[in-house]
């Protein structure tokens, strides 16, 4: 039985378990906050680093999950520009303090004081949550929430990662999950040229990497028939950086998509120098949220989605693990 004031939730007590499925009293809105039933959120690879315990702030105990996509409920006092019926979406950075030398020169996604969602608050791995209504987005229009959940995440981190990788034409990407199918749609559109690195011998992955439309795909280790402009790595491999750097020319950007990798090994010299770069990628801004979702529905950015119900959030987890999901995950929390 649960009480009409409980919500299902599947929350993390402690790093390194299984998520538990635990009934917990209505969020309610405080003041500039929407209350959001949720009905989609999308899995990622962070939220592993957060259950494994690789991330080590989480607010515990903890309902994870961060690209959640809710139908607003409720608004707290102050609350602009948001009412009730509208479909909303939440991404990772859930609140910044506004006043550090980030935030005011238009980086806070590198604010010291940052919330991140899913992490330090509550959040979409659940029917309900809230959400500081100043960090969240409109959902484009024509998007159910399933397609627009991972938008929230692997759409802004590859959007953000696409851009720091330049304007260079020849891109490759190691690691073709989530991020990595919907970069390609939105490098595609802009006329760029996509090679996929995948686990070694995963055929599957190179298939679909190809059927997205990636000119060449292989395993992480190949060189690639061309000298690539930049890279993008969304694996959390360290070794990858590495073999990223000798597959770029001279000048070229190597962008780390991801918030936790392994240790990257010893390189010699020469494989960074020649002006090549090396940048990793932390969070978003709402600049970036507010640019890539005007843009996703004019290329438009279709996601491949594999739904499960919220139940079962640790066997979606457990298979984005395993390297079994094509495209992104999600948990259709409610009929959506
Ligand atoms: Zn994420
Ligand atoms: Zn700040």
């Amino acid at each position: 039985m649960i009480h009409e004031s409980q919500m299902h939730a599947m929350v993390l007590e402690r790093p390194g378990e299984l998520l538990k499925a635990r009934k917990l009293p209505l969020p309610v809105a405080a003041d500039g906050e929407l209350l959001l039933k949720v009905q989609a959120c999308g899995i990622c690879r962070t939220d592993l680093h957060v259950v494994d315990g690789e991330l080590t702030e989480p607010h515990l105990p903890l309902v994870p999950g961060h690209q959640i996509v809710g139908v607003v409920e409720s608004v707290g006092k102050g609350v602009h520009g948001f009412h009730p019926g509208d479909l909303v979406g939440v991404p990772w950075l859930g609140g910044t303090c506004g006043e550090c030398k980030y935030c005011l020169s238009g980086r806070e996604n590198l604010c010291d004081l940052a919330v991140f969602t899913g992490y330090q608050r509550n959040g979409g791995f659940a029917e309900y949550c809230t959400a500081n209504a100043g960090f969240c987005f409109m959902v484009p229009e024509g998007y159910p929430a399933t397609q627009a959940a991972p938008l929230l995440c692997a759409g802004l981190i590859g959007y953000r990662s696409l851009r720091l990788a330049g304007a260079g034409k020849k891109v490759g990407l190691y690691g073709f999950g989530a991020a990595a199918h919907i970069v390609t749609q939105v490098a595609l559109w802009e006329g760029r040229e996509l090679y996929a690195f995948t686990r070694e011998g995963d055929g599957d992955g190179q298939r679909f990497a190809r059927e997205m439309g990636a000119c060449w795909a292989g395993g992480a280790s190949e060189r690639p028939p061309v000298d690539l402009d930049a890279a993008i790595i969304f694996a959390p491999a360290g070794e990858l950086v590495p073999a990223a750097l000798r597959a770029v020319r001279k000048g070229g950007q190597v962008v780390c998509g991801g918030i936790h990798m392994s240790a990257i090994p010893s390189f010699p010299y020469d494989i960074l120098w020649g002006e090549r770069s090396l940048v990793s990628v932390a969070n978003l801004t709402r600049q970036d949220g507010e640019e890539f979702l005007a843009l996703a529905p004019r290329i438009p950015v279709r996601t491949e989605v594999t739904g499960f119900p919220l139940c079962q959030a640790n066997e979606a987890l457990a298979a984005l693990r395993e390297g079994l999901l094509e495209g992104a995950g999600v948990l259709v929390v409610d009929g959506a």
